[in-house]
């Protein structure tokens, strides 16, 4: 297996060639005071080697010894305490955070190459500042000023980690029905009592004290998700000194067995009356949650990248040594006794599909970080407001369609291997299991769907579609006098019609068919996905067409002929998805369930 190396030259090259991103940042007052060019490189240096030299090298091992349990103690693989160590030296839990806390005030863009490298190293282990980071964030913009002094500024060290705690046996996409309860004390703070399952590193070994972010229900609270509210809850108190106090009534039940993720901790968390402390407003708790969901849900879409990318380094080196048979058009190394398998079309097409997804992905997670950004930092009214519209709209995007694709990725990557890939050798079983997690968790990929189609496209009537069309429009119609874009453009403007067409369409089947939405949802997730990436694509070609005629490297003429596959080979399955789409519900809903 090729050892994971990030893969800066691609990052620089999406970063500053495609979106112009230093220029982005020195028009953001709050993130120019925080970065300038060199510093953003030197950052994704320091992040290479480390995600490369210190994380790589522990992920299959962990994956061999997994996390022990021993009575409510969970204690990590080999290496991850002394690879949480590097993190916390380096101040990588707090690269996105607040400065007026600890952190470093990086902007999203930069900070997604960072979490790309990191979950394409060691997914297990990248899930644990991952989840910090969101805690981070729903605390800052929450939490009072007081929870913030008290609790941020060791998050963003990393000294003490963060666990997100939704949740329960019987609640998973449906919180409204969750029964933990918060109960108040005279002194401000709750009790908490009730079980969590599947707590991504609920408790383990690696920091000093772990905060949990817990929804539960004040004893008077209206039903369902309105009546849902966000407690911190440290599984060590933390007296006024900053010092550590005794330990919270709550802890560790078991870890599960599972299919990939290894190395990571899956928690069942028993709380019995554990103290906590109120995050923003009284049943307000989801609306604090869905404030770090859009970066947690970018996040878990860039671990469909990393997985990929992983793959793709693997396959591409395995496909350059592995010799099986001749090429159709007759012996191309007639020294060796075959020809390497890269030589026959259907391996090609395996290498260059997942080539389009991982490249044009990357570039998709960061166009998405450019409107985070905007949407978070921007002094200007209107312009937060377009790019918190579009947020809303590519978030659910982001997260489905990189997941679905990253699996796809590293299936495909498996394929490159043949039955190679199928044992444990070669590392591309493990990036298969540990891929099809980023589909299921942070909202199953078919809820992301029912959210881009139902809450985001119908419920806004497709105004916040109309935000990302326009985008599309404005480059096409921007470059319609480019030679080398000719041949993308026309393509890229016949699909974005075609998913207009199908938007109308499915926003009209809605009004009187209440089926229509999750009938349409996840096949229409993916054909604005398709259609994201021609778009990136279109800009991939817009930055490297210029540079192809000179370069001997072969990076920008690869960039210019991967667009060329992604159009022809890869972007037609948008035809097929608008049919399937219109054909309706009737389909799926006409069986009875004894004939499903
Ligand atoms: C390894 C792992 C780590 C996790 N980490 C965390 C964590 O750190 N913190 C945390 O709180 N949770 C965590 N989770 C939980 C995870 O987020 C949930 O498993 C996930 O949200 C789905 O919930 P569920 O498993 O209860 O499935 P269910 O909600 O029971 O869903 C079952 C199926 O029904 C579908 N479905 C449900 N409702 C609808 C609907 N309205 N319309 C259409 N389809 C629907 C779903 O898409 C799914 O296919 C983790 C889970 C795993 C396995």
């Amino acid at each position: 297996m090729a050892d994971y190396q990030a893969p800066l030259r691609d990052m620089r090259f999406v970063l500053n060639e495609v979106f112009d991103a230093p220029s982005l940042w020195a028009s953001l007052p709050k993130i120019a005071e925080n970065v300038d060019p060199d510093t953003a490189d030197a950052i994704l240096e320091e992040a290479g080697k480390i995600t490369s030299g210190v994380l790589a090298p522990l992920n299959r091992e962990a994956d061999e010894q997994g996390c022990k349990w021993n009575e409510g103690e969970v204690s990590t693989p080999e290496g991850f305490k002394e690879a949480y160590q590097t993190i916390v030296e380096g101040g990588w839990n707090g690269l996105g955070g607040n400065p007026d806390f600890g952190g470093m005030g990086m902007p999203k863009t930069l900070v997604a190459q960072f979490e790309e490298m990191m979950q394409g190293a060691n997914m297990a282990f990248g899930l644990a500042p991952m989840l910090t980071a969101g805690a981070c964030l729903a605390l800052d913009a929450h939490g009072s000023q007081e929870l913030k002094e008290k609790y941020l500024p060791n998050m963003y060290s990393g000294v003490w980690s963060g666990a997100m705690d939704l949740t329960e046996p019987h609640a998973g996409t449906d919180l409204g029905i969750i029964r933990t309860k918060a109960e108040p004390n005279d002194d401000g703070s709750f009790n908490i009592t009730g079980t969590k399952i599947f707590i991504t590193w609920g408790e383990h070994d690696m920091a000093e004290n772990i905060i949990h972010l817990v929804l539960a229900k004040l004893p008077d609270a209206p039903k369902g998700p309105k009546g849902i509210s966000l407690f911190l809850v440290p599984k060590f108190m933390v007296n006024d000194d900053g010092s550590l106090g005794e330990r919270n009534q709550f802890s560790c039940g078991s870890i599960e067995k599972k299919m990939g993720i290894k190395g990571s901790a899956t928690c069942v968390m028993n709380f019995d009356g554990a103290k906590g402390w109120l995050v923003g407003e009284e049943n307000k708790g989801l609306v604090a949650m869905f404030t770090m969901m859009n970066y947690e849900r970018l996040g878990v879409g860039i671990q469909g990248i990393g997985a990929a990318e992983a793959s793709l380094q693997s396959a591409r080196e395995y496909a350059n040594e592995r010799i099986q048979s001749r090429a159709p058009t007759g012996a191309q190394q007639p020294e060796k006794a075959a020809d390497p398998i890269l030589v026959h079309p259907d391996v090609r097409r395996m290498l260059m599909t997942m080539k389009s997804y991982v490249e044009g992905g990357r570039a998709f997670s960061t166009y998405v970080a450019q409107w985070l950004d905007i949407s978070k930092y921007s002094d200007n009214d209107e312009q937060r407001k377009h790019a918190e519209g579009m947020v809303a709209l590519l978030t659910p995007v982001a997260k489905a369609f990189l997941t679905d694709r990253g699996l796809d990725t590293t299936i495909i990557g498996q394929q490159v291997f043949g039955g190679h890939g199928f044992i444990r050798e070669w590392g591309q079983e493990q990036l298969v299991r540990d891929c099809r997690i980023t589909q299921i968790y942070e909202g199953t990929n078919g809820i992301q769907a029912m959210d881009l189609m139902g809450r985001k496209v119908v419920g806004s009537q497709g105004k916040l579609y109309e935000l990302f069309a326009q985008d599309v429009a404005a480059f096409i119609e921007a470059n319609s006098s480019d030679e080398a874009l000719r041949p993308y453009l026309e393509p890229l403007a016949a699909s974005l019609e075609r998913l207009s067409d199908v938007t109308e369409h499915v926003v009209n089947q809605a009004a009187n068919n209440p089926e229509a939405i999750g009938a349409a949802a996840v096949d229409y997730l993916d054909m604005f996905g398709y259609t994201a990436l021609a778009y990136m694509w279109a800009k991939v070609v817009k930055a490297a067409a210029p540079k192809a005629e000179s370069d001997t490297s072969g990076f920008y003429t690869g960039k210019v002929k991967t667009a060329r596959f992604y159009f022809d080979r890869l972007l037609p399955k948008t035809v097929s998805l608008a049919e399937g789409i219109r054909s309706g519900s009737d389909a799926m809903m006409a069986p009875a369930a004894n004939e499903i």
